[in-house]
């Protein structure tokens, strides 16, 4: 996750009057649109800890994310794109172990009780929690800098998590969308980048088109849940791409104690990232920008005709850049299948790239 680069306010935390606690709670998170019971839901809100019944055959897939005002989001963001923002990164997460959403939890500290942005952001997590019928159980609430924190559990059957380590020599590296998209909506949104002063966009304003798409792209990332369920039988490793392919797809390598090899030219790019960047500066957002939330994953060869195939009866867009090869580290290829240097270092004039 790409962290906005402004000092977090300090404050002693305190706890809000437990009446207004209450309220909060009853008016905007136990609410039945957000709050809802679904199979396997014993009970939620309301309670000392929620009850939920997990299936024989099925692991409890859990993540959490964490995100503070002034570090990964500006004090001022919208609430309700906020709440959509946390609870997809979240969901994404899910995606990548190939887990069926299940439902989830929430620490909120506010640093006062804004009936306005309340309601917003309750409205935000509501959408996908409905969408994914992945309802609100419990959480804590307390005064302080805000900061937002969900912890989702997931669903999966125990041979089919899709771990990190399972790449074998021999299998395609696929993406699912289109890489850089988060990074580069950094600049649209007017928010510090890591990847440095060069890394801007080449035209002065971006068409409104494209300004949308980008804000879409961050507050409103996509979790590839659907071609998780659908297509991660076929998947041999998976990981969400929220840190930059390089060091997401490393994490496979490692993992897997494989090397990998990428076809430069076959790395997909949203018309808005190819209109409103540099050709240079786009590798730069794919390679190393993140918080593109998409997946990158590893497929057998015999299995990639069903996974296209899959894809494409769900309308995403899922693209081969590459080879699972023996050895260890990433190799970078150009048109002609020479290797080509991308390592940071190549990209030193860029300061404060990872
Ligand atoms: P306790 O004092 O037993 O920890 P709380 O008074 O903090 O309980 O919370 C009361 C109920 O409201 C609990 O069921 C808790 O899970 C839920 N709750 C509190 N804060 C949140 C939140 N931010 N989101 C969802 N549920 C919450
Ligand atoms: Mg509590």
């Amino acid at each position: 996750m790409v962290v906005v680069d402004q000092a977090p306010v300090r404050e002693v935390m305190d706890k809000p009057s437990s009446q207004s606690e209450f309220e909060i709670i009853r008016r905007f998170l136990a609410t039945p649109n957000l709050s809802f019971l679904r199979d396997g839901i014993e009970l939620g809100i309301g309670d000392d800890a929620a009850l939920i019944e997990v299936p024989p055959n099925k692991y409890l897939a859990m993540s959490m994310d964490v995100l503070i005002s002034g570090i990964h989001f500006p004090l001022d963001a919208d609430p309700s794109l906020l709440a959509n923002r946390a609870l997809a990164v979240n969901l994404s997460d899910l995606a990548a172990m190939g887990a069926e959403p299940f439902c989830f939890t929430l620490g909120l500290v506010l640093p006062h009780s804004d009936e306005k942005w309340l309601a917003g952001f309750s409205n935000g997590l509501e959408y996908l929690a409905r969408q994914y019928n992945c309802p609100l159980v419990g959480g804590d609430t307390s005064r302080g800098p805000l900061s937002i924190s969900i912890q989702v559990q997931g669903l999966v059957e125990k041979n089919r998590a899709t771990r990190r380590s399972g790449a074998n020599v021999g299998d395609k590296i696929y993406v699912s969308g289109t890489l850089g998209d988060g990074a580069i909506a950094l600049l649209t949104l007017g928010l510090d980048s890591h990847l440095g002063s060069e890394f801007a966009l080449t035209v002065s304003e971006p068409n409104a088109t494209c300004l949308q798409f980008f804000e879409d792209a961050y507050f409103k990332p996509h979790p590839q849940i659907e071609l998780a369920l659908t297509a991660g039988k076929l998947f041999s490793s998976c990981i969400d791409i929220s840190d930059g392919l390089q060091g997401d797809l490393q994490h496979i390598l490692d993992e897997s104690e494989v090397a990998g090899s990428i076809r430069l030219g076959a790395i997909p790019y949203s018309k808005s990232a190819l209109c409103s960047v540099s050709p240079e500066n786009r590798l730069l957002a794919a390679l190393f920008g993140g918080d593109d939330y998409e997946l990158c994953f590893t497929v057998a060869k015999k299995d990639c005709e069903e996974l296209e195939s899959i894809a494409k009866e769900l309308g995403v867009s899922v693209t081969c850049i590459g080879d699972i090869n023996l050895g260890e580290g990433i190799d970078y290829l150009d048109a002609d299948g020479s290797p080509v240097e991308v390592t940071a270092q190549a990209f030193q004039h860029f300061s404060g790239c990872r």
